[in-house]
């Protein structure tokens, strides 16, 4: 993050108590996530009227009915990815782009996928005025995955799908890790982590979340257009 201005400076307090109440007491232990969350100037990934409580411990609400993620569903996910700092990562579901700085801040270049365009060049305003120049963005159905720069080391699916999609699977390479959230039997949703190791796909559950759908393909059914 370099192209730092005065409104990006604003709320460092607020900033640093979510770091230390919502993040590092419940158990975040990632250095490097710490940092970065406690750098990247949150308040700006939402609209004006709500800068007041983008610290605070929950999601809000970021137009066309989707979300900015809460502080620590952004931390838990990425922790998963076990991110070193040269890591190929595709990111689906960009909404305000919050989550895909501090993936750019933890991994080498990041690819995002949204399907919804005006939500995707808001993402890209902010992230252009912060800086970040290895982030590539893309407007499309991200259940597709992004073929043509896979193998990735690490995918972070930012939306609930009714399973884990196979196709997003396969574009994992050698090691590669992938966290998705998972419809379960009882209408609650599931954390998935899903390890690429030897010829073998690992998959665990890492704790419970709440996502809107993942609408597509590989996804759930696109609601059909009214009429
Ligand atoms: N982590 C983000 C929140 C993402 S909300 C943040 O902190 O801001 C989930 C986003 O996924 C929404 O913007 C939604 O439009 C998008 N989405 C849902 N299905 C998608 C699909 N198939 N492809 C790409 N984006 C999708």
């Amino acid at each position: 993050m370099k192209g730092i201005d005065g409104e990006a400076l604003k709320y460092s307090g607020q900033r640093r108590k979510m770091v230390d109440d919502q993040l590092a007491s419940r158990g975040i232990r990632d250095p490097r996530i710490l940092e970065a969350m406690n750098r990247i100037p949150r308040h700006l990934f939402v609209h004006e009227s709500l800068q007041h409580r983008a610290y605070g411990d929950h999601p809000l609400p970021i137009g066309e009915s989707q979300t900015i993620s809460h502080p620590y569903t952004v931390a838990a996910m990425t922790e998963a990815l076990a991110l070193k700092g040269k890591e190929k990562v595709l990111e689906i579901g960009t909404g305000s782009g919050y989550q895909t700085a501090v993936l750019a801040e933890m991994a080498g270049q990041v690819f995002t996928i949204e399907r919804i365009r005006s939500i995707s060049l808001k993402a890209q305003r902010i992230l252009d005025r912060l800086g970040y120049m290895k982030i590539v963005f893309k407007v499309f159905d991200g259940t597709y995955g992004w073929p043509d720069q896979a193998p990735f080391d690490a995918i972070l699916i930012a939306a609930s799908s009714p399973s884990v999609p196979e196709n997003l699977v396969a574009q994992l390479g050698e090691g590669g890790r992938l966290v998705i959230p998972v419809a379960d039997n009882g209408g609650g949703q599931k954390l998935v982590r899903v390890i690429r190791e030897c010829g073998t796909v690992r998959q665990e559950d890492i704790g419970d979340c709440k996502f809107g759908p993942l609408l597509g393909k590989y996804g759930w059914a696109e609601p059909l257009p009214p009429g």
